[in-house]
Parts: C-alpha cells; sequence; structure tokens
C-alpha cells in the first residue's frame, strides 16, 4: 500500500513508486495515517549488501580521488533540483516542519559541496627524518565499506553527511535507515545511486531496510565492515559500540544530548530568548542537540522566564500541519515519543517541578505535544532533568550572579556531551566557558543556541554522546586509513634512536 501523496512525490521525483510488502508500516505523525506498508529485508539480504559492498570497495579505491568528487558533486546537483519535493517526503514522513526540512536537504547539499572540494585537497603531512637521507611522510588510503545507521529525526542528512565523505574517501556505503523514515531513504536512494550506476560503481551506495536484530545487528557484527558510523540514541550506541570494538574495528556513534543553555547576568535578553525558543521547540525537541536545560542568572530569571512563556503562548498557536509553513510545531514521531512526553511531565509535576508553559497533548488525530516549560526547584536534585526525553521539553533553574561556575558544573552534570550554549556579553565569561575547566560538549557556542551547526565544523559529541565526529573540519579521517612512510634514499642502513646493531 502507498498513499496518494508518497505516489506523487515519487513520481515527482522522477522515480518508480517503493515496492510495496506487508512488513512495515510507516505512518504520518501529524495525522496518523499510512503512508506506506514495505517490504523489510532479511539477514541473508544484509549478508548479501555486505559481500556486493565488499567488491565494490576493490574498485573504488582505485579510483582517482577527485574523480570520486566528481561523483559527489553530481550527487550535490541532483539534490539541488530536488530539493523541495525530497524535503516535502520528511516532512510528511517525520513531522518536521518543511522550513526545516527544506534546511535539512540543504544540508545534504553543502556537504557534497564540502566533500567534493575535499577530494582535491586531502593531504597528508611530511615530517623531518632524524635519519640523514631518509623522508617520511603519511598517507591517507581508503577504509572499506561502511555501514551508516541513521536516526529518524535527521533521515537524511546524516546519511549525506557520512555518504558524501566515505565516497570520496573511496569507501562504499550501506544505509540502515530507522525504520520511522524509510520513504526519504528510499528516496534518496533512488536519486542518487543511478549516478555510481553510471560510473560503473552500482554497489557504491546501497540501502538496507530491515529489523536491528535481523540486518543491522549482523552487518555491525560482520568483519567485511570496517566503520561502523551509528547515529542514534546512548541506548542504541551501548549496544552497537561494544560490537564493533569487540571485532577491533571502528565505530563512529553519534548518540544522545542533553544540552544547555546558561544565561548570565550580562546577557542580551533578545538574543537569548530567540535562541532558547528555536532551541528548546524547534523539530518538536526532536533534534540531538535540542535545548533541554536552561541555567539562568537569578537576577534575569524573572524578566527572562517572562519572555519565554510569552513566546511560548504565540507558539502554542502555531502547532499544526507541518506542511503549512505558517505552523512551526510539527508532531512527534509517534504514539510512544508523545507517551514519554506525558510520562515527563507528569514526573516534572510529581518532583516539585512547576509548568510554566505548555504541559499538556493536543487532541485530535497525530501526535501532537505543547512546548514545555519546567521551572526546576533551585537546589535540590531533579534527576528527570538528567535524562534525554526527546520531546520540547525545557527545564530552567536559577544560578547566583557571581557563580558561573556553578552553572558551567551544571552543564557539564549530565552522561551525555554533545552541545552546549553560553549567552553572555562578558569576554571573561565566554573563555572561562571555553576553557579546561569549562564546558566538556563537543560544541560550545556563545551567543547562539545549541542547535543548528554548520556543516564546517566538526559535529559530535563527548562522553555518552560517543565521541565521535562527522561532518567538516578533519572528520574524513574516520572513514581513511593512515600510513605512516619512510624512505630511504641513502646508502646507509642507520638505525632511529641513534642505535647501534652491527
Ligand atoms: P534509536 O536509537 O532508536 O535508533 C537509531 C538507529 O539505530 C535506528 O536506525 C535503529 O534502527 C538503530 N538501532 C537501534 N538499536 C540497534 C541495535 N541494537 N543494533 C543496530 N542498530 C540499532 O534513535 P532514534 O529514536 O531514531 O533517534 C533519536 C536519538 O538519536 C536521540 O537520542 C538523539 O539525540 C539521537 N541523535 C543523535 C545525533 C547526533 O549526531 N549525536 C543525531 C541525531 C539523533
Amino acid at each position: 500500500m502507498l498513499s496518494a501523496e508518497v505516489h506523487a512525490i515519487f513520481t515527482e521525483l522522477g522515480l518508480a513508486p517503493p515496492a510495496v510488502g506487508d512488513a512495515l508500516r510507516v505512518e504520518d505523525p501529524s495525522s496518523g495515517s499510512i503512508l506506506a506498508v514495505l517490504p523489510m529485508a532479511d539477514r541473508n539480504a544484509a549478508d548479501a549488501a555486505v559481500g556486493r559492498a565488499a567488491a565494490a570497495f576493490t574498485a573504488l579505491r582505485a579510483v582517482p580521488g577527485p574523480v570520486r568528487g566528481e561523483l559527489v558533486r553530481q550527487m550535490g546537483d541532483k539534490l539541488r533540483v530536488h530539493k523541495d519535493a525530497l524535503a516535502r517526503l520528511v516532512t510528511a514522513e517525520v513531522g518536521k516542519g518543511i522550513e526545516e526540512a527544506r534546511g535539512e536537504v540543504q544540508e545534504m547539499i553543502d556537504i557534497c559541496d564540502f566533500a567534493t572540494g575535499l577530494s582535491r585537497t586531502i593531504g597528508g603531512r611530511t615530517m623531518l627524518s632524524e635519519r640523514p637521507g631518509h623522508r617520511m611522510f603519511e598517507q591517507w588510503l581508503p577504509l572499506g565499506p561502511v555501514l551508516c545507521i541513521s536516526a529518524f529525526n535527521f533521515p537524511v542528512a546524516v546519511w549525506a553527511w557520512n555518504a558524501a565523505l566515505a565516497i570520496i574517501c573511496g569507501d562504499p556505503v550501506i544505509w540502515k535507515p530507522s525504520l520511522d523514515a524509510p520513504l526519504c531513504a528510499l528516496a534518496t536512494q533512488g536519486l542518487l545511486a543511478p549516478i555510481f550506476a553510471n560510473a560503473g560503481h552500482p554497489d557504491a551506495l546501497q540501502i538496507v531496510i530491515g529489523s536491528d536484530t535481523d540486518v543491522a545487528a549482523p552487518m555491525v557484527a560482520d568483519p567485511r565492515i570496517p566503520l561502523v558510523s551509528a547515529t542514534g540514541s546512548c541506548a542504541m550506541g551501548r549496544k552497537v559500540g561494544p560490537v564493533v570494538a569487540a571485532r577491533l574495528a571502528r565505530s563512529l556513534l553519534e548518540l544522545g544530548g542533553n544540552n544547555a543553555i546558561i544565561v548570565d547576568a550580562t546577557a542580551n535578553l533578545d538574543l537569548a530568548t530567540r535562541a532558547i525558543v528555536f532551541g528548546a521547540a524547534g523539530t518538536a525537541g526532536q533534534r540531538c542537540t535540542t535545548t533541554r536545560r536552561l541555567f539562568v542568572a537569578q537576577s534575569v530569571l524573572p524578566e527572562l522566564t517572562r519572555r519565554l512563556v510569552a513566546a511560548y503562548r504565540q507558539l502554542g498557536e502555531r502547532i499544526g500541519d507541518p506542511r503549512d509553513a505558517r505552523n512551526i510545531v510539527g508532531p512527534l514521531i509517534n504514539a510512544g515519543a508523545k507517551a514519554r512526553f506525558v510520562a515527563a511531565v507528569e514526573r516534572a509535576r510529581a518532583d516539585g517541578g512547576e509548568i510554566l508553559a505548555g504541559g499538556n497533548v493536543r487532541p485530535g488525530p497525530g501526535h501532537y505535544v505543547e512546548p514545555t516549560i519546567v521551572r526546576v526547584p533551585d537546589g535540590r536534585a531533579f534527576p528527570l532533568m538528567d535524562e534525554e526525553t526527546f520531546a520540547p521539553i525545557l527545564y530552567v533553574r536559577g544560578f547566583a550572579d557571581d557563580r558561573l561556575g556553578d552553572a558551567i558544573a551544571m552543564n557539564n552534570g549530565v552522561e551525555q556531551g554533545l552541545s552546549s550554549a553560553l549567552f553572555s556579553d562578558s569576554v571573561r565569561a565566554s573563555e572561562r566557558f571555553w576553557s579546561p575547566a569549562g564546558s566538556d560538549c563537543g560544541i560550545a557556542n556563545v551567543n547562539l543556541g545549541t542547535s543548528g551547526a554548520e556543516i564546517g565544523g566538526a559535529f559530535g559529541g563527548e562522553k555518552a554522546t560517543g565521541g565521535g565526529r562527522e561532518s567538516g573540519s578533519d572528520s574524513w579521517k574516520a572513514y581513511m586509513r593512515r600510513q605512516t612512510c619512510t624512505v630511504n634514499g641513502s646508502d646507509a642502513l642507520p638505525l632511529a634512536q641513534g642505535i647501534r646493531w652491527d
């Protein structure tokens, strides 16, 4: 079964509609209606995909880097043409507002541009040898097939971060998308795989849609895959990480976040308010970088709280169908996510939290909830705040104006370490936030929020967020193997460290 909307989008993309089956029901989170019922791959199909990827690697690694970059350039061009239709599919399937969905596809285009440039600029260092007539250098070589496991909330962009870099590095990619978002993955694969088929590399990009036990887990354990790049919850990382480590392969883990904004007494409250609202309620609180905790200097706490409550009142009028650009808060992904929101709000109340805004589920079809602010009692433990509830709930707590260190300690006092932000006009405060005793997160922003990263920087977090880095800067290194090479141009054989062994 395939809905008329999905059929129309695939047709607009110039793709045959996906095969229908009876194994996987794909729900529209904004209405609860069924978008498609798809088949799922089994263990044998996953095994065959890994075999094809291993074969594809021997061909792809021999292709010059800039030629691989040209294929990635074509990926970006194709995505430019189809940006709007692909974004509409993202919106239909995961309920992300259409404007944010367009941003997600733009992120795919941006990483293709970035990787294309990188395909001509990746280089190794030359080091000075201590031995006469010797030269040392390092080179970077293709690694092998990459398994990319993606989460529902960035159903296509995070795959693109991986795929664009993997391809220019010479690595085929097998994509295991979230079972909450298989349609936009199938459409992306349908759009981009022909580029590789036309170039003689039909298995450079593959997709396998199947269950975690039958499909994902066997591929995670497969010794033919030297790199498993997995994005999702910390719980998922705790299962995947040890399996990859046990076979001494590489994992690149991008896991949960519990991100905080600190607002000190000098902060520009206009900027802070806008950033907090976008960070906490954007994508209905379903970004890994969503702002979930807010620590505010006591002297500005009443005013900032007043502004946030007023903004959330306006947000309440703009919850609805994410296809309509006037709505800026869409639904949660499914009924389970809505139930977790309800449970967290109930527990917040029971633990002494005061609901300052929102707190309710919207009646009717779809999984809509109100962006919620919880005022947490100062000075006592509030364990709920330490958990990542994947919903738009913002916990607010005060700190003494002259004790920024307390706020930084609270920022760091959770198991995750993804994103963090400080709003301050004080140079000394920002330097402290960035110091070794400052934020322990992979992302530390000043005077902007926790979410909305650009592809040019390395993206990822520390501690239980998994330590992986994707996208910009030197993240490409994860997809290659490094080789240190020394060549002796002399007619002697001196040993390093001056060792004599005649
Ligand atoms: P999830 O952990 O439920 O699933 C993520 C992916 O892992 C899915 O494809 C799923 O099928 C797969 N998976 C789950 N268990 C597995 C197992 N045992 N073996 C192999 N694969 C398995 O996460 P979700 O609900 O789709 O996404 C939300 C979570 O992802 C949040 O915690 C969010 O913070 C996190 N996330 C992190 C980043 C980041 O870059 N750090 C980005 C996006 C999302």
